[in-house]
């Protein structure tokens, strides 16, 4: 048999599988990274016409129509306020490869460690670092792009600080990433701490990532971009429909970034995808410059199910930061809480899944109706009950 990389063998399949795999079928699933409504009718439709009419029949451009990405243009200027050329973006399969390209563009597999650095670690690439807890992906995007993983603890409130960050980066150091809206802790940074990435991206020079795929369901405070602060040119935005949208399956997303390291990152894209599915291009260009309201009946929905679900947590006794933005909520839970929760059909992922500082909590995701997530945190109660 032949061996594999050994970028590969950092690498597992998501601890969040195995959580899905040891719940019942009918199970209350409160594991899940989606939205729970449809995709907008006219995104839907115009992917329907776009087949019908054998626009989408061969590849597009490699980054993407035109049109998409003008749509992206404008809604980086709606929304961000913010400048881009529709030449400096890629249309990607979702926000899950414009993170890819981006890591595989900027890190090196050959950092300057020291031989022993590299043997505790298991690697010798360039720095990568995240927040911990953090998004899975961050870490397995890093060793699959033979970078070293630099996970960094958050504030109380589940924050990035972005001292530690800036602590935290070594000669090694090729890029941070900054995730706002937070997935898996509802955290939203201040516009303070994005000025301040920034501002460490330039003056260390350094990438700085900005994955805001939630940017949208915001409650408190309000969505900003280190984009917006950017006058060096570090500064590149993952984003995608999937979450605003209610279009995970669709699989489109975008990267935007410097001409420059657009066109490194078009190296990857082209080479690994083509270019982004040509139906999923036409849906997102139209949910991009349709109606948004169902953006916000989105947003909505998900404050009353948070708010739902924070004072059942604090009935049951459980401190939980409030989450002030996604769909997601991490409370501190007692050692043997996502087992009884799991066992008795509610399923939550326990918060080591996304790094050994996330020991202590458990993620809850609550794309569900209130009833349901009520009956959740009844069953969540015992669950407690049980172990205390
Ligand atoms: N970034 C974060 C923080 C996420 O939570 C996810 C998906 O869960 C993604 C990126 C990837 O999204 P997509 O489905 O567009 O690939």
């Amino acid at each position: 048999m032949t061996n594999f990389s050994s970028r590969v063998e950092q690498v597992s399949i998501s601890g969040i599988r195995e959580v899905f795999e040891a719940a019942g079928e009918d199970a209350i699933n409160l594991g899940l990274g989606q939205p729970d409504f449809p995709t907008p009718d006219h995104a839907r439709q115009a992917a329907v016409d776009a087949i019908h009419s054998g626009a989408v029949d061969a590849y597009t451009s490699n980054k993407g129509t035109r049109e998409l990405r003008e749509a992206i243009a404008d809604k980086h200027a709606r929304d961000n306020d913010l400048d881009v050329d529709p030449e400096d973006i890629i249309a990607t399969s979702g926000g899950s490869e414009a993170l890819h390209i981006a890591l595989e563009a900027h890190v090196d597999s050959a950092g300057h460690r020291s031989a022993n650095d590299r043997t505790q670690s298991g690697s010798a690439g360039e720095e990568v670092i995240f927040p911990d807890p953090g998004f899975v992906s961050y870490d397995a995007l890093t060793h699959l792009a033979g970078g070293t993983p630099k996970p960094v603890g958050l504030r109380d409130d589940l924050t990035l600080d972005p001292a530690t960050v800036e602590d935290a980066i070594t000669e090694d150091t090729a890029a941070f990433i900054v995730n706002s809206p937070a997935n898996p802790t509802g955290a939203v940074q201040s516009p303070d701490d994005m000025r301040e990435f920034a501002r460490i991206a330039a003056e260390h020079d350094v990438l700085c990532i900005s994955d805001e795929v939630y940017e949208h369901i915001v409650f408190e405070g309000e969505h900003r971009t280190p984009a917006e602060f950017d006058d060096s040119g570090n500064v590149v935005v993952v984003n995608a429909c999937s979450k605003s949208y209610s279009m995970t399956g669709w699989r489109l997303g975008w990267v935007t970034g410097s001409t420059e390291r657009i066109e490194r990152m078009l190296r990857v894209h082209q080479y690994a995808q083509a270019c982004a599915s040509a139906p999923a291009q036409f849906a997102a260009e139209a949910a991009l410059s349709g109606p948004q309201d169902v953006v916000e009946e989105m947003r909505v929905a998900f404050e009353e199910r948070r708010n739902v679900l924070l004072d059942g947590l604090e009935d049951i006794g459980l401190d939980c930061p409030t989450p002030e933005g996604a769909f997601y909520a991490m409370p501190k839970v007692p050692e043997g809480f996502v087992d009884e929760c799991i066992e008795r059909g509610v399923v939550v992922v326990p918060g080591e899944a996304f790094g050994t500082q996330g020991a202590g909590y458990a993620r809850i995701s609550y794309p569900v109706n209130v009833e349901t997530l009520k009956e959740a945190l009844s069953i969540m109660d015992e669950a407690l009950s049980a172990v205390e």
